[in-house]
């Protein structure tokens, strides 16, 4: 958002500046949003230009004998689109044979006309089927990779023609017909990329309004479960240690009915806040709901991960708090902890030992760090919520 004119060159720069040169997640967006396009934009101009041999005959059916091969050539952009099925992941040598493989299908052009009678004459029009692959085939790259191919595949025919390449090559007409084209090419690739910029930065705004708690800035539940299942998935399979910490605010409806709603906010972003702090990088941390948080800690064993909640417990329970009427209060959190466990099934599983050691920690006093293992027979009385009534998790 621009709030002055002040700003407006530089937000213009970081404009321009990332639609050039764009980060490697917003050109794989790109790519992944425009793969089946191309791929069926170049299976379509590849048949096409091998078809137009017919064009050939009508220009010259005597040269066009020797134009067949070369026509066929054009079928090696299947193998291309058929290619570019299996590949899912933009790169930069992806760009590099694109571009390549391109100018080589127009110096293929170039050849085929040179074997017809005036070829280059009557084939000069062919020259704007360029300008479309820049717009079509190009879409799936980024911006620069698409004017960097228009300009050279503009440029490649008059060097053709002073090399003595392309026969009888006529610059100026060329120029005529196909420079204004390059230009029109430019600029409705610029107006295509700064369009699906704008909606590459709002669908990357929705998503983080979306996995986002709107009080505390944490991820929400709809984020963290999936996120959960994934990690728990990757976890046996590459036995990496994986632990879960369930946070519950002490006696929070008293916080409410004693200093109010607002200062209860207030109460629940701190947690989020000093949760944040001690959590790394690499951890989650997630508001399940109400006054409830989960942290997600991986390549963390139970040990390490009771270190951290009791961290978090003891740094709350110091905490100085103000309500909205100035009266001073602390307040106390208690946590249940989790390891990943074999005989965890999923993710309502895990969830669910880490929620019975909280519900623990309440029975046994609260403002404190409970482990799971260390809980016996509570499992499903309070986690009922949490797991489905079918649940097929074993009893602790
Ligand atoms: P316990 O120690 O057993 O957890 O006691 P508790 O009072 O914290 O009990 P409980 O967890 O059931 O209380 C949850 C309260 O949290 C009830 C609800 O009014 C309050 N709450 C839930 N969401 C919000 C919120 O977004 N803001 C505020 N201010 N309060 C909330
Ligand atoms: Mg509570
Ligand atoms: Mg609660």
């Amino acid at each position: 958002m621009i709030n002055s004119f002040a700003e407006l060159p530089g937000t213009l720069i970081a404009g321009l500046r990332f639609l050039f040169f764009p980060d490697r997640d917003f050109l794989q967006k790109k790519y992944e949003d425009h793969r089946r396009f191309t791929i069926i934009v170049s299976a379509f101009l590849s048949v096409l230009w091998a078809a137009l041999w017919g064009w050939d005959w009508v220009i010259d059916p005597v040269g066009a004998d020797n134009t067949v091969v070369l026509r066929l050539f054009f079928l090696v952009a299947l193998a291309y689109s058929l290619t570019l099925y299996f590949i899912r992941k933009s790169s930069s040598w992806l760009t590099i044979i694109t571009v390549v493989g391109m100018l080589a299908a127009e110096a293929n052009f170039i050849l085929i006309l040179n074997h017809l009678d005036n070829g280059i004459v009557y084939g000069l029009g062919g020259f704007m089927y360029c300008m479309f692959i820049a717009v079509l085939v190009f879409q799936c790259f980024s911006l620069i990779t698409n004017i960097i191919y228009t300009l050279s595949a503009t440029l490649l025919p008059h060097l053709a023609g002073e090399l003595a390449i392309a026969d009888n090559f006529q610059h100026f007409q060329y120029a005529a017909l196909i420079w204004p084209a390059a230009l029109l090419a430019i600029v409705t690739q610029v107006v295509q990329s700064h369009h699906y910029l704008l909606r590459y930065k709002l669908e990357r705004q929705l998503e983080a309004l979306s996995t986002t708690d709107a009080l505390t800035g944490a991820r929400n539940r709809r984020y963290f479960i999936p996120l959960l299942a994934k990690e728990i998935r990757r976890a046996k399979r590459t036995g990496q240690k994986l632990s879960l910490l369930m946070l519950d605010i002490d006696m929070f409806k008293r916080v409410n009915d004693t200093y109010g709603h607002l200062t209860g906010d207030r109460v629940i972003h701190n947690v989020s806040v000093i949760g944040h702090q001690f959590a790394r990088d690499i951890d989650v941390v997630a508001r399940l709901g109400g006054e409830e948080f989960a942290i997600l800690l991986t390549a963390c064993d139970q040990q390490q991960a009771v270190q951290v909640a009791e961290r978090i417990r003891s740094a709350i329970a110091s905490v100085t708090m103000y309500s909205e009427d100035k009266a001073v209060f602390s307040y106390t959190v208690s946590i249940g902890v989790a390891e990943l466990e074999e005989s965890d099934k999923d993710e309502r599983c895990f969830l669910g030992r880490a929620d019975s050691a909280l519900y623990e920690a309440k029975e046994s006093g609260r403002n404190r760090v409970v482990l799971a293992t260390d809980v016996k027979g509570v499992f499903n009385s309070r986690n009922r919520a949490l797991t489905s009534e079918n649940s097929e998790c074993p009893e602790s």
